[in-house]
């Protein structure tokens, strides 16, 4: 029986799904990240460079020369400057590493601090906490309290690099010593499993729960193309699919006729049977709405640590937008905003909307999210308001609309524009966009451009894909109004 090595984010991941841990030491070559992946790092990083700054004597823990000089370097601060905060503090027991994120020294023993860039404690802030108190205590560390250090949504940042606040310490000692109690059993359960075949484990809400897997197109393609997880799951109809799924029932087009009691399901059921799509439009009525049209999307930016003046954690900021404008005529004529400044780009975000969208005239966009963003920002500018009142009262979600009359068995159980258009308008394609093709991709271009240590081509590439990207959406909408009026 081979030992595996094992690092507190592989007995994590072993949490989150053996089948990922498995996947992980074995077949990393699968592994595909997200776009949201390389931003949540970037924010950890973030928020961890505030936390320290509240301990002025801490040290950092290089790892640059791997895992077993951090482990001599933190046993040396120990011993030769007892009494000073470590930063990435490294240690090994039972063949598992972990390193702290703060490890503060305080009468008899340490406060062991875990950051995270979260608004609340999760549990697997708890477990996380558990594995590193458990190899701690094992390494003889003496842990006399634990703290989950998270973000304070309340907090406003005043400027000045005043992060005062920020932070809200929680006190989760005892629940976490009563799990540490567990790690054991979890840690000789992945090495006996890390022995094993891959492990045959179902697709379900791990999959993206607390975090997106890597291996989410890998697990998909052993699935059955109409997999009974595509299904909409409405309120009360939990207990149907679970029963279904303990029949042996994995796709949608074996579920037997009658079992269904929600129409919607009904719905998905029949149009996947039928392998065409529907479209009821009589239930549609888009002919109600005059001209000019306007399609608006917004990209907003929002930070854990707020970078401009009077702003909060995680609050969406707007930088950008794209409208196309339908005229009576059919002529389709575009504007756009982006705000690359580096400067708040709220403001002007709303000023220039205010300037380009006409006093009468549909707004239509896809999700409630642009009442959302007008919303905040009637909140923030009041000069504005009345403005910004005026266009939100013009808004028409076309999204519950698309939900209520349009459904295409090559829609994964999902109205989201990114699944509806490529079955109305295949030339919209996101695969034609570059880099950007998300919303979190669009945040992490933002955040490159106004970068200063962004090179200049690099910046005007990015400006191109984030216009091409916000374009492509309202255009998309376009086509899709234009569907539902045939
Ligand atoms: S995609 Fe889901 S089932 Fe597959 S390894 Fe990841 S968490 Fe497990």
């Amino acid at each position: 029986m081979t030992t595996h090595y094992l690092s507190k984010s592989k007995i994590m991941a072993g949490r989150q799904c053996e089948k990922r841990l498995w996947l992980e030491v074995y077949r990393s070559d699968l592994i595909e990240y997200g776009s949201d992946v390389a931003q949540r790092f970037t924010v950890g990083d973030d928020v961890n460079v505030v936390a320290r700054a509240q301990y002025p004597d801490g040290v950092l823990v290089s790892y640059d020369h791997g895992a077993n000089a951090a482990v001599e370097e933190t046993q040396r601060l120990l011993a030769e400057q007892p009494g000073t905060p470590i930063f990435e503090a490294t240690f090994k027991a039972h063949d598992v590493l972990v390193r702290v994120d703060i490890l503060n020294p305080c009468s008899d023993g340490f406060e062991l601090i875990e950051v995270k860039s979260s608004t609340s404690v999760k549990d697997h802030h708890r477990e996380d906490s558990a594995v590193q108190t458990w190899v701690l205590e094992s390494a003889g560390i003496p842990i006399n309290a634990i703290y989950l250090c998270h973000i304070d949504k309340q907090f406003v940042y005043p400027g000045n690099d005043d992060y005062q606040g920020l932070f809200h310490y929680e006190d989760i000692t005892e629940e976490v010593r009563e799990l540490s109690r567990a790690v054991p059993q979890w840690e000789e359960r992945y090495r006996e499993m890390l022995n094993d075949d891959e492990l045959e484990i179902e697709m379900g809400s791990q999959c993206t729960d607390p975090y997106s897997c890597p291996f989410i197109d890998y697990c998909r393609g052993e699935e059955t193309e109409y997999t009974l997880r595509y299904m909409p799951r409405p309120r009360g109809t939990r207990q149907v699919l679970d029963a279904l799924t303990a029949e042996g029932i994995e796709d949608i087009r074996d579920i037997p006729e009658g079992r269904l009691t929600n129409d919607k399901q009904e719905w998905v059921r029949r149009i996947t049977i039928a392998g065409v799509p529907e479209l009821k439009l009589e239930a549609v009525e888009i002919d109600q709405y005059g001209y000019p049209r306007y399609y608006l999307d917004f990209e907003t930016i929002h930070f854990a640590v707020p970078i401009w003046e009077d702003t909060s954690p995680y609050k969406a900021l707007p930088f950008q937008w794209s409208c196309h404008i339908e005229l009576a005529s059919g002529e389709l004529q575009h504007e756009e905003h982006l705000d690359t400044s580096g400067n708040p780009p709220m403001r002007t975000c709303a000023e220039a909307l205010i300037e380009t969208i006409g006093k009468e005239g549909p707004i239509f966009a896809y999700g409630s999210y642009e009442k959302t963003v007008l919303n905040a920002l009637i909140a923030r500018y009041s000069d504005l308001a009345e403005d910004l009142h005026k266009l939100k009262k013009r808004l028409v979600d076309l999204l519950p609309i698309l939900q209520r009359t349009y459904y295409h068995p090559d829609m994964p159980g999902s109205w989201s524009i990114k699944n509806v258009l490529p079955t109305i308008a295949p030339h919209l394609g996101y695969g034609s966009l570059g880099d950007v093709q998300d919303g979190s991709a669009a945040g992490t271009a933002y955040l490159q451009i106004i970068n200063p240590e962004t090179g200049a081509a690099e910046r005007e590439r990015l400006t191109r894909e984030l216009l091409a990207y916000c374009k492509h959406d309202t255009l998309g909408m376009v086509e899709l109004v234009k569907y539902l009026s045939k």
